[in-house]
């Protein structure tokens, strides 16, 4: 709130987001909504005019319950495990997409893509990837997702977000409605009233 106080509403507020953490929030955004107890990823597709066209998260197929499929990742039994079952977030988002197609879009994403999304990505014309971690780099699917990234030509960095932290407190509108109050010119009166009263009961006593 202090930097908000200390603004000038005169000039452009400066301590908004960039975009590269905006489209990363909003994938990250998206993770929250994954039922999976054990990876929350998101992503966010945008066009070359900055448009958001597609989000998704990691979660079951339509129509395949998230209480009746599995979460369980070290089942012995391998159809108890979630990993036959789930639709990965690249996969959703470019399934959820509210264009024709995403060609030349970026993809921005929490967790490196593995090579089944690489597909995706590759075949839906996607080219960029931006993410955020790269924590599996030693699984063979994300070495086999670089193979492929490479191949196709689709450039993938690391971003480091301008801010760790990004609070989305529902409270702040509430907070900004009443910074936009005129200045009570009242205030004055009120100190003066008070004073009269204070005084006639100085006299009563
Ligand atoms: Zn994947």
């Amino acid at each position: 709130m202090a930097s908000s106080e200390q603004r000038n509403k005169n000039c452009k507020r400066n301590d908004y987001i960039n975009w590269h953490d905006y489209f990363m929030a909003t994938a990250f955004l998206a993770a929250k909504r994954s039922k999976d107890p054990s990876s929350q990823v998101g992503a966010c597709i945008v066009n070359e005019d900055k448009k958001i066209v597609g989000i998704g998260y990691n979660g079951m197929p339509l129509g395949c319950s998230d209480e009746e499929f599995p979460w369980a990742k070290n089942s012995e039994d391998v159809l108890e495990n979630k990993y036959f079952y789930v639709c990965h977030a690249e996969l959703n988002a470019v399934l959820n997409k509210n264009s024709a197609d995403v060609k030349n879009c970026t993809i921005y994403v929490g967790l490196f893509p593995c090579n089944e999304c690489a597909k995706v990505i590759i075949q839906a014309g996607i080219k960029e990837v931006i993410y955020l971690s790269d924590k599996h780099s030693q699984k063979s699917s994300t070495i086999a997702s670089k193979k492929l990234l490479n191949a196709a030509k689709v450039k993938y960095w690391q971003y480091q977000p301008n801010q760790s932290k990004i609070v989305i407190d529902f409270d702040e509108i509430n907070w900004n409605d009443m910074n936009q109050l005129p200045q009570s010119p009242e205030k004055y009166d009120v100190t003066e009233k008070n004073d009269v009263l204070l005084s006639v009961e100085k006299l009563r006593l």
